[in-house]
């Protein structure tokens, strides 16, 4: 049986022994979720957040609330070993299912410091096109190498990226900036949206 929103990790995970200090980013990441998750861009414990940090990255915990999260929700990612299909942890929950993307991101892009992934229900296949929003040419399943290598790619050409049938990833130089892209291509779609509302005659 699989219960509601629990998603689960293509990869293994090894947990290191360890301390790190957050360094405030903890609240950081707390008071950025909780927004995503008021919007409702997070629904059924779908989306996960991450920062660049030390040497890898923080990233929220796999099938966690957004909206509830708190400082034990949050994975300290050292490493991810592409070849052993193994992420290399210090935390006490299991990473985000997404974490091979968020980490080929960071790999990828130097100037690239948070990413955001959400599940954004205005953002639909059919208003992609007007909001000049890039979406991946290729579906592929959550969690998988070739989904981040297909995510990894459209970021060449646009911070904010849709993944094909699933959902919104989006980059930033630090997470207020990769947050603000998410709200913005919200906002944008719910005025639109309003305004052709306004405008009908009944
Ligand atoms: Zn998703």
């Amino acid at each position: 049986m699989e219960l509601e929103g629990y998603i689960g990790r293509k990869f293994d995970t090894k947990f290191l022994r360890g301390d790190f200090e957050f360094k405030e980013l903890d609240e950081e990441i707390i008071k950025y979720c909780r927004v995503l998750s008021r919007k409702g861009l997070t629904p059924n414990k779908t989306g996960n957040v991450s920062v660049r940090f030390e040497n890898g990255m923080l990233i929220t915990a796999g099938g966690t609330d957004l909206g509830k999260l708190n400082s034990g929700d949050i994975v300290y990612v050292l490493n991810f070993d592409f070849n052993d299909n193994t992420t290399f942890v210090i935390g006490s929950k299991e990473p985000s299912s997404e974490t091979p993307m968020h980490w080929m991101i960071y790999n990828r892009y130097e100037d690239v410091n948070a990413v955001v992934h959400v599940h954004d229900p205005l953002v639909k296949e059919e208003n992609l096109q007007k909001f000049g929003i890039k979406c991946t040419e290729r579906e592929f399943p959550y969690g998988t190498i070739e989904l981040a290598e297909e995510v990894v790619d459209a970021l060449r050409e646009s911070r904010y990226v849709v993944m094909k049938n699933h959902g919104s990833v989006s980059v930033g130089s630090n997470l207020r900036e990769a947050v603000e892209f998410i709200l913005d291509i919200h906002r944008r779609i719910k005025n639109e949206s309003k305004d052709s509302w306004q405008g009908k005659k009944f």
